[in-house]
C-alpha cells in the first residue's frame, strides 16, 4: 500500500476532505464493518411468531436456514411490541438452539437423589394416573349440606404462553373434572 492511499485510507483524513464532516458514518466505516453481512440475509425464510416468554406476546420474525433457527428478531408489523424485544426475547433463540436444552422427559421419584430418563408415553400415563387418583380421593359431593361435586386436590396455574384456545379447552377439561382452581397468566 502506497503512502498516499494510507494516508486516504485513514478516517480522520477521510472525515476532513470527504461527505462525513462529523465522523459518523462512512468516514469512520472500515473495510471489515463494510463487508460485514448480516445473518438474516442468508435465511431461506421468515416464520412470524410470538415470543413464548411472558404474557406482553411481542410479534417476533424467525429466521430460518437449511431447517435451523439462525435468529430471532422483533416483528415491526405487530401491534403490541412494533418491532421491539426485550433481552430475553431476543435471546429467545437460545430456546430452540442452546445445546444444553432439554429435549427428554426427566423423572425424580420420591427420595431419589437423582433425575431418570423416561420415555414420554410413560410420563404421559403417570400423569394420567395421578389425576385419577387424586381425583377419586379428593372428590366432594357436598359441603355443610350443600352440594359441591368437586375437587379441591386438583388446580391449574397456566403460562404466559397459552393462547386463547389453549386456554378454553384448559377450562373446559379442568371444568369437567371438576377442579375449581383454575388460573392463567394469558394476555394473548
Ligand atoms: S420480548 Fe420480552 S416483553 Fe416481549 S413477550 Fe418476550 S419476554 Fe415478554
Amino acid at each position: 500500500m502506497g503512502v498516499r492511499q494510507w494516508i486516504e485510507g485513514w478516517p480522520v483524513y477521510r472525515q476532513l476532505t470527504g461527505q462525513d464532516p462529523l465522523g459518523r458514518g462512512a468516514a469512520v466505516t472500515s473495510d471489515h464493518t463494510r463487508h460485514l453481512r448480516a445473518r438474516t440475509e442468508q435465511a431461506d425464510k421468515v416464520v412470524k411468531s410470538i415470543c413464548p416468554y411472558c404474557a406482553v406476546g411481542c410479534g417476533q420474525k424467525v429466521y430460518v436456514k437449511d431447517g435451523r433457527v439462525t435468529q430471532i428478531e422483533g416483528d415491526p408489523d405487530s401491534p403490541i411490541s412494533r418491532g421491539r424485544l426485550c433481552p430475553k426475547g431476543s435471546a429467545s433463540k437460545q430456546l430452540v438452539t442452546s445445546p444444553s436444552r432439554v429435549t427428554t422427559v426427566l423423572y425424580r421419584r420420591p427420595y431419589g437423589t437423582d433425575w431418570e430418563r423416561i420415555p414420554l408415553d410413560k410420563a404421559m400415563e403417570m400423569v394420567a394416573d395421578r389425576v385419577l387418583s387424586t381425583r377419586r380421593d379428593t372428590w366432594q359431593d357436598e359441603e355443610d349440606g350443600r352440594p359441591t361435586r368437586r375437587t379441591m386436590g386438583i388446580a391449574s396455574l397456566g403460562g404466559a404462553t397459552l393462547d386463547n384456545e389453549e386456554n378454553y379447552l384448559m377450562k373446559k377439561l379442568y371444568t369437567a373434572m371438576g377442579a375449581v382452581q383454575i388460573e392463567n397468566q394469558a394476555r394473548i
